[in-house]
């Protein structure tokens, strides 16, 4: 790996932010295919007509966006939209059988249906997003993390998207560019650690900025930062320490 060109996680963060939004404006001015389809809010939630729907729409779609990609999270949420249960209470008043098949789309569909039961019913159970919005970000977090199949990215999708906290999700994607810009250790850093990191040094960090990093970055890793990375007319090739080694034939 070449050497880094960054002095610090901060400074990378600096120089990396604005490049990544212009990136993101141009595509939009174009009218191309853009990960976000205005600046905020990234995260989706199409059917949700108030703040408490749009929460709870949000909880659904980080459990169901577990190991697959979103259009099929899209088709599991349309037919929960076209059955008219998606909110807390009809979901938990449908059996499995019918929970599954509406939620078939997504993927590992009878362990997703006992990981939305056991969410909604937790959601429930706090009162919802009012009652949760209560609550300070790390009490939050433990609650979350001790729900059956709410793991740490699940977690922070929701504390961060359905919840307005500042928190940044780590995911295959962030791991990825950040080790490629030069900073091995978050290929491995534990989840935790990585996040406290990335927060401690991110400039303002409010819940929109950091959706909106998140957003930033996952677009940017379909467009470029790929398993195999397209690195020719990457925004973030002249200082990144994969990308320029490539070049140069390192
Ligand atoms: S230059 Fe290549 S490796 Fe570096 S961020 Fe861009 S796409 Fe990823």
């Amino acid at each position: 790996m070449p050497e880094p060109t960054f002095d610090s996680l901060a400074d990378c963060l600096d120089w990396v932010e604005p490049r990544l939004l212009e990136a993101h404006q141009n595509k939009l001015e174009r009218g191309q295919p853009a990960e976000m389809p205005t600046d905020m809010p990234w995260w989706p939630a199409g059917y949700a007509h108030d703040a408490e729907a749009r929460a709870f729409e949000i909880a659904v779609g980080a459990v169901l966006t577990q190991n697959t990609n979103w259009n099929n999270v899209e088709k599991a949420l349309a037919n929960l939209h076209a059955a008219e249960v998606l909110a807390a209470d009809r979901i938990l008043a449908l059996d499995d059988e019918t929970l599954s098949d509406l939620i078939r789309p997504s993927g590992f569909f009878r362990i997703k249906t006992r990981r939305l039961r056991a969410m909604t019913e937790a959601w429930q159970d706090a009162g919802g997003r009012v009652g949760l919005q209560a609550r300070p970000t790390n009490e939050l977090r433990e609650w979350l993390l001790g729900i059956h199949g709410v793991g740490h990215e699940t977690a922070d999708d929701i504390l961060l998207y359905a919840l307005e906290r500042p928190v940044w999700v780590i995911d295959t994607y962030t791991r990825r560019l950040f080790h490629r810009l030069g900073f091995p250790e978050t290929a491995t850093k534990k989840y935790d650690r990585l996040a406290d990191d990335l927060l401690t040094h991110t400039l303002e960090p409010t819940a929109p900025r950091l959706a909106r990093w998140h957003g930033l970055i996952v677009e940017h890793a379909k467009a470029h930062c790929r398993v195999k990375p397209v690195c020719g007319d990457c925004p973030l090739i002249e200082r990144c320490a994969y990308g320029s080694g490539l070049e140069k034939g390192e």
